[in-house]
């Protein structure tokens, strides 16, 4: 039988939430095992820039989460692959004349966010974390099961592979269906919005105007963001959330006509859809853990919430979570208190609990909201974005909010 090996942090799941903690936490004395489930021995990213070669996962990130990239020393890199700034947001009923516009010289800001490939952003941050010594990466393996090791403040951890490590503190990074989550019985509130998320690359006949599209309608937002192009070629990234039953069908649908049906959908905005690459699907829930943490486990990201993309905020809050968890980490190791005791990790959900259940309630409300048929409810949010939209102010936080900077 294998020694377990010791550690003081393990965090389950080399997503953008597992690989950012773990840089957060390096260089201070910790030992650190990061387990991820996939191949994690290098990605060669993609120099081609074509319909095909995008990854179909982007997301949207506000400053602040460039911030904290830039302190994990990766945000250059990520840049100097691709990226692409917007600086300006549309947003409008397509059951109505309601609309509202954003623009980042409102508020002095050089750009609103950034678009960055999913691909792009795990591959920089794992670089960064083969580089750290005090890293170790274990992959591909999985946890299999967590226990208490019989002494206060370890847990026993088993790996797939049969590996076992003790560790004072266990993270859950391992996403929106968490093991670690399920393994140790943390309890959370669902709701299923019997919708799915289309995700795909299009090249667009016209250019994107540095924008950050979104229409809303009954059957749900579709958000068309701007990536890099060439002289005479425009793609971006589409996240086309619908019903179950309107996503079936329009999967079902050649590409031809695919492109036919989201250029009517998005009314001829950026011209005729001239190609789209392949599609993937993803089911919309939101999630919230109740508690985010136990002795000795925390939740981080995904697995302690899963939030409807239709703000792209889910990756933004995740890297909040893991800002103020290694705050809140290396403060008590360089006071000598105990890294996984409930004091510590208390102080983590209090920080961020409230401010993620906020975010999540305000994406539930506007799901709700554009969701409806009914008259009342559509003359009045097609009212109320006329209004907001003549309100600077109310604008100004709005995107102050939504830029993380709130
Ligand atoms: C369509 C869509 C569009 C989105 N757009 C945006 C956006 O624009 N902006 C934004 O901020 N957010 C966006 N999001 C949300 C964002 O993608 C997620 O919040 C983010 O990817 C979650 O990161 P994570 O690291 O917490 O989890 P994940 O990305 O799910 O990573 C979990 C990792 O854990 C590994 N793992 C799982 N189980 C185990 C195990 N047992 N053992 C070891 N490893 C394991 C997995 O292989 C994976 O690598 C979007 C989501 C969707 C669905």
């Amino acid at each position: 039988m294998s020694k377990a090996k010791t550690s003081d942090v393990v965090i389950i799941g080399a997503g953008v939430a597992g690989a950012s903690l773990a840089l957060a936490l390096s260089g201070h004395g910790l030992s650190i095992q990061l387990i991820e489930a996939t191949d994690r021995s290098g990605y060669l990213l993609p120099t081609a820039r074509d319909l095909h070669s995008f990854d179909l996962r982007v997301s949207a990130l506000t400053p602040r989460s460039v911030k904290i990239l830039e302190r994990l020393g990766v945000w250059q890199s990520i840049k100097s692959y691709r990226y692409f700034p917007y600086t300006h947001m549309k947003v409008w009923d397509a059951d109505g004349t309601g609309s509202i516009e954003f623009d980042s010289a409102a508020v002095g800001a050089p750009e609103l966010g950034n678009i960055v490939e999913n691909r792009a952003l795990i591959s920089e941050l794992m670089n960064e974390v083969i580089r750290r010594v005090d890293i170790a990466v274990i992959s591909p393996d999985q946890l299999e099961y967590a226990v208490s090791s019989g002494y206060e403040n370890l847990l026993k951890i088993t790996l797939l592979s049969g590996e076992k490590i003790t560790s004072r503190l266990l993270v859950a990074a391992d996403g929106a269906n968490s093991r670690v989550r399920g393994l140790m019985g943390f309890e959370t509130k669902e709701w299923d919005y019997y919708q799915q998320a289309i995700v795909a690359t299009v090249q667009i006949e016209k250019h994107h105007e540095a924008t950050a599209w979104q229409r809303f309608s009954s059957t749900g937002p579709l958000a068309f963001l701007p990536l890099p192009g060439g002289e005479n070629t425009h793609y971006c990234s589409i996240v086309w959330s619908c019903d179950d039953w309107l996503a079936e069908e329009l999967n079902s649908l050649a590409d031809e006509q695919f492109c036919k049906r989201l250029a009517a959908e998005f009314e001829y905005r950026l011209g005729h859809i001239l190609g789209v690459s392949d599609r993937a699907t993803f089911p919309l829930k939101q999630s919230h853990a109740i508690s985010y943490f136990k002795p000795s486990v925390a939740l981080v990201g995904d697995s302690a919430h899963r939030i409807h993309p239709l703000a792209g905020q889910g990756l933004n809050i995740g890297l909040l979570d893991i800002d103020v968890l290694a705050e809140e980490l290396l403060l008590a190791h360089n006071s000598n208190i105990e890294i996984g005791s409930s004091g510590v990790l208390a102080r983590y959900q209090r920080r961020r609990r409230g401010e993620n259940l906020q975010m999540m309630l305000a994406m539930d409300g506007f799901k709700h909201l554009f969701g409806s048929r009914k008259i009342p409810v559509r003359w009045l949010r097609n009212e109320g974005l006329r209004k907001v939209n003549q309100l600077e102010w109310v604008k100004k936080r709005i995107i102050s909010y939504a830029m993380g900077l709130d």
